[in-house]
């Protein structure tokens, strides 16, 4: 299996609960590295620009407000299969339908505030990962 490497974040609903640290743990666990890590709060241009797919759907608003909110936790993580691997470790976007150990079981709170972003092809992770590191910050 290749080494790949993925974006994510750990999104308002549980930087406010103190949960970096135990998504972080599940993340390891799961094998994958994180390469690169941030805190930020990101601007309101910035999350319209990150879910601009999502710009058409009713809940583009309340999800912009979402990641406003509050700081969030950017990362590149790095393994083998890490795309398919970490959307995996995440569960279901709807925490309801999430599996059990998943981060969205253990932590989110909601379809919206679910705990955790991960990019779903090689193509986004790469835009993902640009969008917000640059090469430099990135030590696998
Ligand atoms: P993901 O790839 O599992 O994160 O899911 P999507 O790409 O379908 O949706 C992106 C994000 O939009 C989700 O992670 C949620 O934070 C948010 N979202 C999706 N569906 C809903 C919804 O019905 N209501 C709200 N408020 N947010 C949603």
């Amino acid at each position: 299996m290749a080494i790949q490497r993925t974006f994510s974040i750990i999104k308002p609903d549980a930087t406010e609960r103190n949960l970096t640290g135990a998504v972080n743990a599940v993340i390891e666990k799961a094998g994958l590295r994180i390469v690169a890590q941030k805190r930020i709060h990101m601007t309101r241009q910035q999350a319209e620009t990150f879910y601009a797919v999502h710009k058409e759907r009713p809940f583009f608003g309340e999800l912009v407000d979402f990641m406003v909110s509050a700081p969030v936790v950017v990362q590149v993580l790095e393994g083998d299969n890490a795309i398919a691997k970490y959307r995996d470790v995440m569960g279901a976007t709807n925490p309801a339908n999430a599996a059990e150990g998943t981060i969205r079981k253990l932590f989110a709170k909601s379809v919206g505030e679910n705990s955790v972003h991960g990019s779903d092809a090689p193509e986004t992770a790469a835009l993902e990962i640009a969008q917000f590191f640059a090469g430099n910050e990135i030590v696998g």
